[in-house]
Order: structure tokens, then sequence, then C-alpha cells
């Protein structure tokens, strides 16, 4: 049998890619070498716009039934200035959600098998079947039997380390390298007012209310002192918490799992398609986590890929012609994201964001919006405009009326 598409990696990008497909009657399969539900390195918050993917995808309401608690609020406490509210809704949804890995990605890969796509599980794929400089297919092993599979198209949704994208030797632009370093872990105990940031000199940190009451916190330090942490990771996780309001709420805590951690966090796109491929999620593109796009990305990739694959193979589309089309909507989509991720997760931040951050103190409406542009559903032009940035820092000064007023003025 020949499917219209092979997905490898069966998570956020390519379950959802998978599933999306499916529905629209395409014969998928999907292969990953892990099993579900399995956890993988990362965690949990999803941002409003993703929210309403879930949600037009059919998956909030079961999302929400597995006991994730929904986020409404947004904190940041840069040390001196903190800043609280609400990120501007999207499409109506006004809360996130930070699910573990585990319940979600077996989620999205239920909901692939429930669309029709066959999956396989326990495959790992080591290899492209090539002809005439096209893809045409996978290799792989399956419980140490040799698998061959053949296809229109190969998605590689299969993460940061990417095989189909390092096969197919997926050209890398965009490259600012890496910032951090991050540490996490779960507790119990450690009540949060929705979800809490912090920027210090040295780290920021970030806490997340998510299943069976845990809090999931991640220090995001230097990658310059990755060995360091590395060596005694509690310590330095306590440490840094200490400078928040975190380290006391951490100690009264108790840890209930063992560190997770990573100094793989590098900035950078990949050229996402070529003759018989295209890639999907981390494997395409990935950013630091400090403002935690990842699983937003994901789910843009999936929805942008299916439109392209439907008009390549639905409407008759030259299939370079779609894929290109895939390109420069997600790099429209992701490059004033990305810019920023790298300008919050550089050392130190830079002093206009500390700037700006101070002039919004007591600000509803800007601090509001300043969250809905991190969230995703403000654009971040339009939030950086000359003239929303001077009503800000002139409401600041007290020469200007708040910024509710001058929308209210018209
Ligand atoms: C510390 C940390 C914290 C993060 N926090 C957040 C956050 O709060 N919010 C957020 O939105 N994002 C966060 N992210 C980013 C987020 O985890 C990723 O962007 C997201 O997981 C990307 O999904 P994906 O489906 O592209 O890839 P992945 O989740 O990496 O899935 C790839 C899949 O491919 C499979 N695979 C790989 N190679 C093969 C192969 N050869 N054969 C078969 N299968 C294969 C793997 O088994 C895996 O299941 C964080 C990342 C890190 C590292």
């Amino acid at each position: 049998m020949v499917y219209d598409v092979i997905v490898v990696g069966a998570r956020c990008a390519g379950a959802s890619t998978a599933m999306l497909l499916s529905r629209k009657g395409y014969r998928v399969l999907l292969v990953d070498r892990a099993t579900f539900p399995s956890d993988t390195l990362s965690t949990h918050y999803i941002h409003q716009p993703a929210v309403a993917r879930l949600r037009s995808w059919g998956l909030l309401d079961r999302l929400a039934a597995t006991g994730c608690p929904p986020i409404p609020t947004y904190g940041l406490d840069l040390g001196p200035i903190a800043l609280k509210g609400c990120p501007t809704p999207y499409d109506g949804v006004d809360v996130a959600y930070a699910p573990r890995r585990i319940v979600l990605d077996a989620l999205l890969v239920e909901a692939a098998a429930a669309a029709g796509a066959t999956v396989r599980t326990g495959l790992s794929v080591h290899g492209l079947l090539q002809e005439d400089g096209r893809v045409v297919g996978i290799r792989g092993r399956a419980g140490g039997t040799e698998v061959v599979e053949r296809t229109r198209l190969v998605v590689g949704a299969d993460g940061l380390r990417s095989t189909v994208a390092s096969t197919v030797n997926a050209p890398i632009y965009e490259n600012r390298g890496t910032f951090r370093c991050a540490y996490y872990t779960y507790w119990s105990g450690v009540p949060l007012d929705g979800f809490e940031s912090f920027g210090r000199d040295a780290f920021g940190a970030a806490a997340v209310p998510t299943h069976d009451g845990l809090a999931c916190i991640t220090v995001l330090f230097p990658r310059s002192q990755f060995k360091q942490v590395r060596g005694d990771v509690e310590r330095h996780y306590l440490a840094a918490l200490d400078q928040t309001s975190l380290g006391e709420r951490v100690r009264a805590g108790t840890r209930e799992e063992r560190w997770y951690g990573t100094g793989d966090l590098p900035n950078r796109h990949r050229h996402p398609y070529g003759p018989g491929w295209a890639l999907a999620g981390d494997a395409g593109y990935y950013q630091d986590p400090i403002t935690a796009h990842g699983i937003t990305n994901a789910f843009r990739d999936a929805e942008l890929l299916t439109d392209a694959v439907d008009r390549c193979f639905g409407s008759g589309t030259a299939m370079d012609v779609a894929l290109a089309e895939y390109h420069r909507r997600r790099d429209d989509s992701a490059r004033r994201m990305f810019r920023l991720t790298c300008d919050i997760a550089s050392e130190p931040p830079p002093p206009e964001i500390l700037r700006l951050v101070r002039a919004m103190v007591g600000n509803q409406p800007a601090t509001d919006r300043y969250f809905g542009m991190l969230a995703g559903t403000v654009d971040v032009d339009d939030f950086f405009a000359d003239d929303h940035i001077a009503a800000i820092f002139a409401a600041a000064a007290g020469e200007g009326q708040p910024l509710e007023e001058q929308v209210q003025a018209g």
C-alpha cells in the first residue's frame, strides 16, 4: 500500500498533522519510536491560540476532562517591578492550560487513530527511501524487524534531532545559537497564582499548575552555566528560586519527581520542504522555551501543512508550490516572536524591555495586551508599533490617558 502521507513523530506536531490529514480523507501512516502514553522533555504551557486550536479540533473538552486546571492569569516579576494580568483573549478563549505531555500527546495520538490514521508506535525510522532525487518512503525498525513503507510525502515531525531533516540535509537559517539551559521538576504543596514568571539578571523562572495538583517549576539559566548547574542541580535551582517569591513556597512543598534538564536549546529555522518531504514542529523550527511557544507552533504547523497538502493532493496544486506557501506562512507567522524570544532569552534581558515593563506598572489594559502579545493573541508588530509604545510611556509619565480610555475615546 502506498500512503498519501507518512508522518514520522507522533506528538504535538505529528499526531495533530496526521489527525487533520486523516479527517480530510487522506491515507496516513503515523509512526513513532516511542509508545504512548509516554513523557518527553518539555514543560507544558499552552497559550490561548493553541487552546483555541484544540477547541476547533474538538479536543478541548477531552483535555479539560482529564483534570487539567485552566490558567486565566499571567504574572511577570522582575524583582523591583511586577505585573499581573489576563492576556487578551483569542477567539473567545481566555485561559491557557499546562497539561502533562503524557496526557496531551496520548490524547492527540488517540485522535489521529480515531480519524483513521494507521498508528505504529515502537517503530524507529533510520532512513528514507529515495528514487530519482525524491523521497518516496521510510525505512525503519520495529521489534527487530526491518520495515519499509512507501508514500507520496514524508512529514518529519520527529523533533529537534530530526532524522528526516538530517537525512535530507534540510538547510538551517536564522541560526541565533543557544542562550539558555533549563531544569524543571514537579512540586506538591506549592500554591500558584496562575502562570507565574520571573526574570532576574542571571536566570528566568516559570511556574505552572498542571495535573494532579502539581506545580511544574522551571529555571532557565544562562547556557554558559550549564556544566556548573548540572553538577548540583538542586542547589542552583533552589538558590535561584530563593531570589523570587517561589523560594519559600517550594521549600515548604515536596518535590515529587526527578530533575529534568537540557542544555540543547538552539534558536534556528530549517528549510521545511523538498521533493517528497516536509518538516513540522521542532524538526523544522526551534526557539528557546522561555516564551513557551513550541506546542503552539507545532499546532500551527499542523494546520498550515495540512492546508498545503490538501491543496496539492486535493486541488492539483504542484507540491513544491503548495509547500513553498507553507514555508512562507510558517515564517511570516513566526518571525517576530522568534526575534522577541531571542531578545528575552539573551543575557541579560535588553534594557528597553525593562523600561517598557516598568512603564506598564499600574496600566492594566497595556499589561493585558503585553501578556496577550507574549501569548500570541495580540500581534507583536501592533504591540510594538511606535504610537502604541509612545502611548504606554506617555501614560506612565502622566501625560496621556491610559490606553483603555484612548481606545474608548476612539
Ligand atoms: C525544557 C523545555 C521546556 C519546554 N516548555 C514548553 C512549554 O511550556 N510550552 C511549549 O509550548 N513548548 C515548550 N517546549 C517546547 C516543546 O516541548 C516542543 O516545541 C514540542 O514538544 C514540539 O513538538 P514536536 O511534535 O515537534 O516534537 P517532539 O515533542 O520532540 O516529538 C517528536 C517525536 O518524534 C519521535 N521521533 C524522533 N525521531 C524518531 C525516529 N527516528 N523514528 C520515529 N520516531 C522518532 C520522538 O520519539 C517524539 O515522540 C519546551 C521544551 C523544553 C526542552
